[in-house]
């Protein structure tokens, strides 16, 4: 039951199980909704993190071990953000059909989003649902939506964006900076600051901090400049982002720093979607409502970010992440937004080296339960202390090699601290399974007669 997105048959919307969500009326979306991970507090400037919902998502057993692939579409509040999304989602959710695009009449629902402009709240919203497809060669990735929103309205707010913003471009593999209407000076400067924060990382592994970044400019207006879609966006921002001999010197660094972090820099133009889009209060999202131009071109944006062909993996230095793994990165760099100063971007790289070491930690720990389990687990029966020991030798051993062989960040030495970490918690589980071990025996003594009077004899 496989069809052209690769979305298998099987999955369903209707397990999330989740709470706090907003949850949403649409039967199609299921209880699924959109839940609010990371939430800004304005005046502390301070971000907290909702980790018992982030846990429940990624440590669900249908996604934890799969490769992760995230994607947030990022910017300013009533921008479209959340409208376009719910394009996606309805994308991911209709499995591959041509028809996803939907009927005339249906309202678009998932993310809300409004008219109006009144403030929002600064944060990360994440789709509590995450899709799992099958690429073309077969191996199965887990898609996480993520709505990263901030406000940019005075020096401070900046300043938090800026954290935000890293925040998820750290996490995602796809970062979509939805602007309006054009880039602006201002736009670069504000995606410099963010990606600071990758310049530091990027001396440590020499690799680009970052994967893909898609400017996708909302309203555009000068088709006959350059055209709708990607091509044209490709060649717009290619003579945005040229560094020129004649610019300001600031200016030629904010480009250079730009190209230098992402692996890939891409640029899409939407045109308007109509008036009524813009401006009718009834508006709900219908098809029937949107101007034919830009439905043609939102045809083409989303298969190029969520065709099973086009999917990237979260990597973070050169290693594809786990949802699991995910989870311990985003723990790992809100720990830093937890101290009253903002975040240096030396601490971001800290954090994604212990992150990275946590998450090896992690692998390497549960290759060894596993292996002990098949030794001598529950339906195992006694062992010998001394083949137990040697089985556990010679585990801790590959253990500790593959722990080793896994790409990590921090130096050798911030490295060994972790290793150290990881052996004794292996001796901790040995000790258990020893334990384990132990109680087989003298169950096995009790059960007949004879031995249960000669244990009570002695
Ligand atoms: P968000 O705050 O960035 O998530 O923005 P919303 O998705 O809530 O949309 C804000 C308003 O903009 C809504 O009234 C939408 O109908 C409208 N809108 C959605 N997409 C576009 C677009 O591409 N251009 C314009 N001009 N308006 C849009
Ligand atoms: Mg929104």
């Amino acid at each position: 039951h496989r069809n052209r997105t690769g979305l298998s048959c099987t999955e369903s919307p209707h397990n999330d199980g989740v709470c706090g969500a907003e949850l949403t009326s649409d039967p199609r979306l299921g209880v699924s909704g959109a839940l609010q991970i990371v939430l800004s507090d304005e005046e502390q400037h301070r971000f907290s993190l909702d980790d018992e919902a982030l846990e429940r998502m990624l440590l669900q057993e249908r996604v934890k071990d799969l490769h992760a692939v995230v994607l947030s579409v990022a910017g300013a509040f009533r921008k479209g953000k959340s409208f376009l999304l719910d394009f996606l989602l309805r994308y991911m959710y209709s499995q591959g059909s041509d028809a996803w695009l939907g009927g005339d009449d249906e309202p678009l629902t998932g993310f809300t989003w409004r008219g109006g402009c009144e403030r929002e709240t600064t944060g990360i919203q994440a789709w509590s649902h995450v899709f799992v497809v099958e690429k073309p060669d077969g191996s199965k990735v887990a898609v996480l939506l993520l709505d990263t929103q901030g406000v940019f309205d005075s020096q401070s707010t900046i300043r938090d964006c800026a954290t935000l913003f890293a925040l998820s471009t750290m996490i995602s593999s796809v970062q979509v900076y939805n602007l309006s209407q054009n880039v602006q000076e201002d736009d670069l400067q504000h995606l410099q600051l963010f990606t600071e924060y990758g310049r530091l990382a990027m001396e440590e592994i020499y690799l680009k901090p970052f994967q893909s970044l898609m400017f996708l400019i909302r309203d555009w207006s000068y088709p006959y400049e350059h055209s709708f879609g990607l091509e044209g966006g490709n060649e717009f921002l290619e003579k945005r982002l040229q560094v020129k001999q004649n610019q300001h010197e600031e200016l030629q660094n904010v480009r250079k720093h730009i190209n230098s972090c992402f692996s890939k820099i891409s640029c899409f133009l939407l045109p308007h979607p109509g008036l009524k889009v813009a401006i009718n209060p009834h508006f709900d999202g219908r098809l029937q409502d949107i101007d034919g131009e830009f439905k043609r071109e939102l045809v083409n944006l989303v298969p190029l970010l969520l065709a099973p062909e086009n999917l990237v993996e979260k990597e973070i230095s050169g290693s594809k992440v786990t949802c699991g793994d995910l989870l311990q990165y985003f723990r790992a760099y809100m720990k830093i937004y937890q101290g009253e100063e903002l975040p240096h971007p030396k601490s971001m790289l800290q954090a994604t080296a212990e992150a990275n070491n946590l998450a090896a930690v992690a692998g390497a720990k549960e290759l060894y339960t596993r292996s002990m389990e098949q030794v001598c687990g529950g339906d195992r029966p006694y062992m010998s202390p001394v083949d137990l020991e040697r089985s556990h030798e010679e585990l801790k051993q590959s253990c500790v090699r593959q722990f080793c062989g896994v790409k990590k960040m921090g130096g050798e030495e911030f490295c060994r601290r972790y290793q150290e970490q990881l052996e004794q918690e292996i001796d901790e589980a040995y000790a258990s399974f020893l334990k384990h071990n132990h109680g087989k025996n003298i169950f096995f003594a009790v059960r007949t007669p004879a031995t249960l009077f000669a244990v009570m004899v002695v």
